[in-house]
């Protein structure tokens, strides 16, 4: 089965200790697991994507203005690929596909639904942060179009304890994931 690895915002601000919007520790726990992953699908020759969200400073038009500190804003450092990853990426930049988006879900607004159809891709892989929020997002999205769940645990991470544990129960009780 045709299969894609989505790397969810596993960026500068998403990661790191002075980060815009941190997960922190957890988020750095899984930097090997990542690139790791990442490795493993580019040496395969499968689909790789790194959906990472894309703000404007101080946009109010964007629900998250209201609801979280400005991160992610295009053109600045907090958004480039955080730790090892950056330089995986930028050795492999032909096999791996940067998407910016602007919401929680890696599918809205974007081409990634007709880039995976194109391709008959089936299966998909999530890894990244925040487990609860935009890893969430993206797997709802990819049950709702009828994709194949596969999420990696040690692979995804959240600045809420709580809410990633809930999120890991929910994958696969409620959307059918497979939990590796
Ligand atoms: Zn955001």
């Amino acid at each position: 089965m045709e299969k894609a690895l989505l790397v969810v915002d596993y960026t500068v601000d998403f990661v790191a200790d002075d980060g815009a919007l941190t997960c922190g520790e957890p988020g750095q726990a899984i930097e090997e697991a990542i690139c790791s992953l990442t490795e493993e699908f580019v040496a395969n020759g499968d689909f790789v994507v790194m959906p990472v969200d894309m703000h404007l400073e101080g946009d109010p038009y964007h629900p998250e203005s209201a609801l979280f500190p400005p991160h992610n804003i295009h053109g600045t450092a907090g958004r480039e690929l955080y730790g090892r990853l950056a330089s995986i990426y930028e050795q492999h930049k032909e096999n791996i596909t940067w998407m910016d988006k602007t919401r929680y879900s890696a599918f809205a607004g974007t081409n990634l639904e007709i880039l995976l159809r194109e391709r008959n891709i089936k299966e998909l892989h999530l890894a990244g942060v925040c487990t609860d929020i935009c890893v969430l997002h993206t797997a709802v999205d990819a049950y709702n179009k009828g994709f194949k769940i596969v999420v990696h645990k040690d692979a995804v991470a959240s600045f809420n304890p709580a809410g990633h544990q809930w999120a890991l129960s929910h994958f696969q009780d409620t959307l059918g994931a497979d939990i590796r």
